[in-house]
């Protein structure tokens, strides 16, 4: 019998995952935030997957943490200034041999969670996928992509990765996932905070060269600095490969900003700052960023961390 995947987070990617593991028929459990959500989940009757424009329904038995039975495996889907919460909140059904996939953008939640459950397993997850929710309980499948997978204290591949293969969820084993998901943040802070600051797309940053150039130096000595020589090779010519290819496009940092929504900035620029700190290496430009982000935010009345 295979392990039941529960899937902490309806959100965009904790609903793309739960309906396509669901469609290959494994068995799924969906983990919602209390029970006022659980009964408008059930009222619902399930999770729709828009794909291609074609809409297909699934009907994922819905569940709060307070549910009974013990967790073996958990995708946590939420966004990384909720993960350690939501773990807490399931963390007396996970045992030695549960697995944790931890899907947050960043980083910094990764270890908050670990440290919240030293025993189970932490795999850390890095996805170029794109999905956006358009309903509740409904999630537009936006953009192909690739999800790598890694535990840097653990190198074997779990054997789930059958289920993934199964499910059509396109990823990969990795040992270097530390060297991805620093790489995916220093690209992150080169561009995300700026769009937001000089409002406008990414294709707008072309006009601010010198800046996006200033902090892929410091973001290159920051990386080189802490052990990731790796992911700091040639990411300014990489940062500006990716704001020509996705010039149309508004960042994700942006998207929450327009929105209202929370950013994760703790996790990305804040990340990055805090540990050039703990290394005692000055990034002034990259602190300055910072410190405008989130008298921004402040001045939206949104959440500056
Ligand atoms: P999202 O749409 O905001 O979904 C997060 C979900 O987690 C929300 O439904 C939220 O519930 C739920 N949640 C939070 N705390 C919970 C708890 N204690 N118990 C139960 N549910 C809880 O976020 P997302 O876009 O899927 O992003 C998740 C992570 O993946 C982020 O770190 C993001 O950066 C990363 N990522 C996203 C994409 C994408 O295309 N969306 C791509 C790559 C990476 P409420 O609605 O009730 O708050």
């Amino acid at each position: 019998m295979s392990t039941t995947w529960h899937v902490l987070g309806a959100g965009s990617l904790g609903m793309l995952w739960a309906t396509r593991l669901a469609r290959a028929g494994l068995p799924v459990r969906l983990v919602l935030r209390n029970e006022q959500r659980l009964q408008a989940y059930q009222a619902a009757g399930g999770l729709t997957l828009v794909e291609q424009g074609q809409a297909r329904h699934y009907p994922v038995p819905g569940q709060t943490a307070d549910a009974p039975e013990p967790i073996k495996r958990l995708l946590l889907a939420c966004k990384a200034y909720d993960a350690e919460a939501a773990v807490a909140s399931v963390a007396h059904r996970l045992s030695a041999d549960s697995e944790l996939i931890l899907l947050q953008n960043g980083l910094g939640s990764q270890d908050a969670v670990a440290n919240r459950v030293p025993l189970a397993r932490c795999i850390s997850a890095s996805s170029t996928e794109g999905a956006f929710r358009d309903g509740d309980w409904r999630v537009v499948f936006a953009g192909h992509g690739y999800t790598w997978l890694g535990d840097p204290a653990h190198p074997v591949a779990p054997v789930w990765l059958d289920d993934l293969t199964a499910a059509g969820i396109p990823h990969e084993w990795t040992a270097d996932i530390l060297t991805r998901l620093w790489r995916k943040l220093a690209l992150n802070c080169a561009i995300n905070p700026l769009t937001v600051l000089h409002h406008c797309k990414n294709g707008g940053l072309q006009a601010h060269h010198c800046e996006v150039a200033t902090l892929c130096a410091e973001l290159t000595d920051l990386l080189e600095r802490c052990g990731q020589p790796m992911a700091a090779e040639d990411l300014q010519p990489e940062v500006e490969r990716v704001i020509q290819a996705t010039a149309a496009n508004y960042s994700s940092m942006y998207q929450d900003v327009a929105n209202g929504r929370r950013t994760e900035i703790s996790y990305l620029l804040g990340h990055a700052c805090k540990v050039a700190e703990r290394h005692r290496l000055a990034l002034p430009h990259l602190e300055q960023v910072r410190q405008r982000l989130i008298a921004h935010l402040h001045n939206l009345g949104l959440p500056g961390d």
